[in-house]
């Protein structure tokens, strides 16, 4: 109905590094598959503590370049106000109908940060939106096959865990590029010490990757949600030897 995809994924994070944070290993997995990626933060993450506007496009540029992503950019959409305006609706249905992506990753819309709350409620109208032709961006509609939901701090019962133990290492480089974000276990910081850049940041990154590869039995895993029932052509493609562990 709408044509062919562009990009495999698109995924979407209110500020720089939220992508890497919560899915970095599944991106660098995927892009280990030359599957075509492209990471859009909806801000720039001018309002954090640390580093500024500037200095965070280069580290958002860099962990782009780490997992293997195609492209990145981030909106212009002001931090800290993200809400589900029409305006804001508009400017991500003009970057999905350019990327024209097969499957789009975003937060949550359980989370902390109201940015990241709201982020997932806008990226996910957008999705739908986009695929309306009366919708005007001079552009050609496009609605990409599936939403699928990263988790922020809170937990939820995944639909499916990527095991990314041989991708954590990518993962984790791709954050310490983010050096005015986190704490580098090999440079000194002067800025101001934020909730982020303690050490036990990185640490409860791995502790939570941990977590989610046990359930699978391998060393980490990263938890994603679909809300829609699956379409499974052959279960026995799907349910092959890597699931025959039982989750309680
Ligand atoms: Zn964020």
């Amino acid at each position: 109905m709408f044509g062919s995809p562009d990009y495999d994924v698109c995924a979407f994070g209110a500020h720089p590094d939220d992508i890497e944070i919560a899915c970095g290993g599944t991106m660098a997995k995927l892009a280990a598959k030359n599957y075509k990626i492209a990471l859009l933060a909806l801000t720039q993450g001018e309002l954090g503590t640390r580093g500024s506007k500037d200095l965070r496009a280069q580290e958002f540029a860099t962990a782009t370049k780490i997992l293997g992503a195609r492209m990145n950019k981030s909106l212009d959409i002001p931090d800290g106000q993200i809400s589900n305006s029409q305006e804001n609706r508009h400017k991500i249905i003009e970057q999905i109908r350019a990327l024209r992506p097969r499957i789009v990753f975003v937060h949550h819309w359980q989370a902390r940060h109201p940015d990241h709350q709201h982020a997932s409620a806008v990226v996910k109208d957008a999705v739908f939106l986009a695929g309306l032709k009366n919708i005007d961006t001079g552009q050609a509609p496009w609605r990409p096959f599936k939403i699928i939901f990263y988790a922020n701090r809170f937990e939820f019962t995944p639909s499916f865990i990527v095991d990314i133990s041989s991708f954590f290492e990518k993962k984790m480089q791709a954050l310490y590029a983010y050096s005015s974000q986190f704490h580098h276990p090999q440079q000194k910081s002067i800025e101001l010490e934020t909730a982020i850049s303690h050490p036990s940041f990185l640490q409860n990154i791995e502790t939570r990757a941990q977590q989610y590869g046990a359930y699978l039995g391998v060393t980490y895993g990263e938890p994603f949600l679909v809300r829609e029932p699956l379409n499974i052509e052959d279960p026995l493609l799907l349910f092959d030897e890597r699931n025959w562990v039982a989750i309680p």
